[in-house]
């Protein structure tokens, strides 16, 4: 399929652009490159540098390239962020969606895959969560990524624009050519391996006194691969016609603690890893993990790298080969 990606510059959304042309499909990219990088992309991959509010450029892209489904990445995700800057989260996640989706009415583009969260799901007494739970988010960003869905059940009935809200966890790791690069980073594994590589001196550990097993918070990370390939299945289900729908995506099991994450890079690493309790973080939930049996039962979705210890190889391999950027 002809697949429109926006934000495929970005972390996610460049290894979802290789996995989509490894498998045969046409990716175009439209990124602003605010926090994407033009370098992420492989020579070949057409790419247009531009707002997804754009109307008239979106219009013209989808048109002339003859776009089939859009993958809709390019959003701001940190959750400390939207609090105090909720107006960035509401027009950049709620506005610019609503902007590209006029843009695909407009070109009868009628295939949609939206990032979504966890966030979605604020903070949820039952684990694993599956995607019945309550959806009642506990922050702007995932307030504004439940409201994109919301809008995407009505936009099926109204105009037959059919989608899939893919649900992320943590994730995690890196392809060959593709990890992990935010400025500032927040994310706890890239911490971890640049305080293991010697470029940080120290990890600060959010809270160890939570309700989990060594008192940690618990994380379901699920390999940017494995989270890739769901993207494919979902496009292609789209094109058999599938119905509109919401999966999460995660590993399951017991997820990992911060502590073990920690553990697990001085492992792989060899290197020590400093650390420093520090007070809990606003907003963090104590568990997240995800029942993904949805998205197994109906479109054979597996994880194939659950191993955190395959998961941070991969990003500590990302991360050796691009101490300067890719
Ligand atoms: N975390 C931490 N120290 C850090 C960064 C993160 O202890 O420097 C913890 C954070 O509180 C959370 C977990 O690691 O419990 C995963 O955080 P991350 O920001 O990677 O992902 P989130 O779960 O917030 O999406």
């Amino acid at each position: 399929m002809r697949v429109l990606v926006t934000g495929g510059a970005g972390y996610v959304g460049s290894v979802v652009v290789e996995e989509l042309a490894r498998v045969g499909h046409s990716p175009r990219v439209l990124d602003n490159l605010q926090k994407g990088h033009r370098d992420a992309l492989a020579e070949g991959v057409p790419f247009v540098q531009g707002d997804v509010a754009d109307r008239p450029l979106v219009e013209a892209l989808l048109r002339d390239e003859k776009i089939e489904a859009v993958i809709h990445m390019a959003a701001d995700s940190l959750v400390g962020e939207s609090v105090t800057d909720p107006a960035k989260y509401w027009r950049n996640n709620v506005g610019g969606s609503l902007a590209l989706l006029d843009s695909m009415r407009a070109a009868n583009v009628r295939a949609f895959v939206l990032s979504s969260t966890a966030a979605v799901y604020g903070e949820p007494e039952k684990q694993p969560i599956d995607e019945d739970a309550a959806l009642v988010p506990t922050n702007p960003y995932g307030d504004t990524k439940l409201t994109i869905e919301r809008v995407l059940r009505t936009y099926d009935v109204a105009y037959g624009l059919r989608s899939i809200a893919l649900r992320y966890f943590n994730a995690a790791g890196a392809s060959e050519r593709c990890g992990e690069r935010h400025d500032p980073e927040t994310h706890l594994i890239p911490i971890v391996l640049e305080v293991a590589a010697g470029t940080r001196p120290e990890v600060s550990i959010f809270g160890d006194d939570y309700p989990t097993p060594d008192g940690t918070c618990v994380r379901d990370y699920i390999h940017v691969l494995d989270l890739a390939r769901a993207h494919v299945l979902a496009i292609e289900s789209l094109g058999e016609g599938g119905p509109t729908r919401a999966y999460n995506l995660g590993c399951g099991g017991d997820g990992y603690s911060v502590k073990q994450v920690v553990e697990t890079v001085r492992a792989v690493t060899g290197h020590p890893v400093p650390v420093k309790m520090a007070p809990r973080r606003a907003g963090d939930p104590a568990v997240l993990v995800a029942s993904s049996a949805r998205i197994q039962r109906e479109l054979g979705w597996r994880p194939e790298r659950q191993d955190l210890r395959v998961i941070v190889e991969s990003a500590w391999r990302f991360l050796r080969a691009h101490s300067s950027p890719c």
